[in-house]
């Protein structure tokens, strides 16, 4: 028989275990604790923010779109982080503060994300309109597109109509945070705050709870789906070549490229930079974005196909080039300094003397110039190698060497028609002139 006291202490035991077991087993059925089978970041990306507040609330006391992005990527964070092992959640922003969609994407990169999910909210003239739509960059990155579909279905499941699912063709513009972005990414409108049903469902605990744990089962349910989809391919892409430079810091402030209102990326290629925009998938698209460069200006823009990048060649292959060919190149050499030899006045000019070549492609592989398409050129080609390249593509296949650009634009109009349109004139500064790694004389 126990005394009244260690009655006391075992009933308190027994009520302590019990608050415990109940505590835990709630927590187990409600939060029932899910593992993805990897480390996955999700960079969580709340539209707008600071001095952008997106689609403006229509009450006083709604918030603004920027605040309502803010709300949910909260909530669908919060869920992931206390329901799922093995994620790390990162945001775009955390406050209300101005962020620029290329810090977004450059973000999302650099933590190198395995998912990046964008939340908006909607809003049209027609205030009928009312659901969700779940933006992708293209159907063709298989990732992006089931994950656009899991959410969508995820957003049905939860009562919402769903807009549908769109891509670059279908809105005809892009979405640069989607654009830019290397990882699987949509872009989510989770309702239209023109509809005044749909502001107040935005703005309540219920409307935001039920969206973002549509979104979080989507992403939960999608990362160990099994067979997984198809990794997203991203190549090839296309960019526009607006021109090319030894001084990008200069050119881009100039008001010609300010005026383009387009983000410029200057890329190291051999001496000099070339300046590259857009990024496109589809080489209808990129012809357009060309044509709509040249307009205001850029008359020489051209459209630059980009391939995968290659695993670098374990053994660099040994230079192939014929005795007799390379005689003749010492030939074209010879004149060459000859020229600017012949009269000491030229020669003080040496440091700013400059000549042209035409680049036709850049690789990332070692390239075997002994192919048809080089040698139909007749033109000398030259392969250079830039070790110090931070681009993958440290080979450059370059035709020609002229010191007039009269000369160097026949040269493009002829290696254009033979097979590389996306030809380009290259100049480069006689005493920044490289050896070449290989070559071939016609
Ligand atoms: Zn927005």
């Amino acid at each position: 028989m126990l005394s009244n006291r260690l009655k006391y202490l075992f009933l308190n035991l027994v009520s302590i275990f019990l608050l415990f077991s109940i505590t835990a087993f709630g927590q187990s059925d409600s939060y029932k604790q899910y593992s993805f089978d990897r480390k996955v970041v999700i960079v969580i990306d709340p539209g707008h923010g600071g001095s952008d507040v997106g689609k403006p609330r229509s009450k006083s006391y709604y918030k603004h779109e920027s605040d309502l992005n803010l709300d949910i990527a909260f909530r669908l964070g919060g869920y992931l982080e206390e329901r799922v092992k093995n994620v790390e959640v990162k945001y775009t922003r955390k406050t209300d503060r101005t962020v620029s969609l290329e810090e977004r994407v450059n973000y999302a990169n650099s933590v190198k994300a395995d998912y990046f999910i964008s939340i908006h909210c909607n809003s049209l003239s027609n205030k009928s309109y009312h659901g969700t739509q779940v933006h992708i960059q293209s159907k063709k990155f298989q990732t992006s597109y089931a994950l656009a579909k899991q959410i969508d279905q995820d957003f049905i499941r939860a009562g919402r109509k769903s807009r549908g699912i769109r891509e670059r063709s279908d809105r005809g513009h892009n979405l640069q945070v989607i654009q830019y972005t290397e990882m699987p990414g949509v872009l989510v409108e989770c309702g239209f705050m023109s509809n005044a049903k749909e502001e107040a469902y935005l703005n309540s605990g219920k409307g935001q709870t039920y969206i973002a744990s549509a979104l979080f089962r989507a992403i939960r349910d999608f990362e160990n789906k099994r067979p997984r989809p198809q990794a997203d391919r991203r190549y090839p892409y296309y960019r526009v070549q607006i021109g090319s430079t030894t001084n990008p810091t200069a050119d881009l402030k100039s008001k010609k490229i300010k005026n383009l209102k387009m983000k410029v990326d200057p890329q190291k290629e051999g001496k000099v930079y070339s300046l590259l925009v857009g990024r496109e998938y589809e080489k209808k698209v990129a012809d357009q974005l060309a044509k709509t460069i040249r307009k205001k200006g850029f008359k020489d823009a051209y459209v630059r196909k980009f391939d995968a990048p290659k695993p670098k060649p374990v053994t660099p292959k040994k230079v192939e080039v014929p005795a007799v060919k390379e005689a003749k190149v010492a030939v074209v050499n010879t004149t060459a300094t000859k020229d600017t030899t012949n009269s000491s006045k030229q020669n003080d000019k040496l440091a700013d003397l400059h000549f042209y070549r035409i680049q036709i492609m850049s690789s990332v592989d070692d390239v075997d110039l002994n192919k048809r398409e080089f040698k139909v050129l007749g033109y000398p080609v030259f392969l250079f190698y830039d070790e110090e390249s931070k681009n993958a593509y440290k080979y450059q296949v370059l035709v020609g060497k002229t010191y007039s650009k009269e000369e160097a634009q026949k040269i493009l109009a002829s290696v254009r028609q033979k097979g590389f349109p996306d030809a380009f004139i290259v100049t480069v500064l006689e005493n920044q002139a490289r050896k070449p790694h290989k070559q071939l004389l016609p």
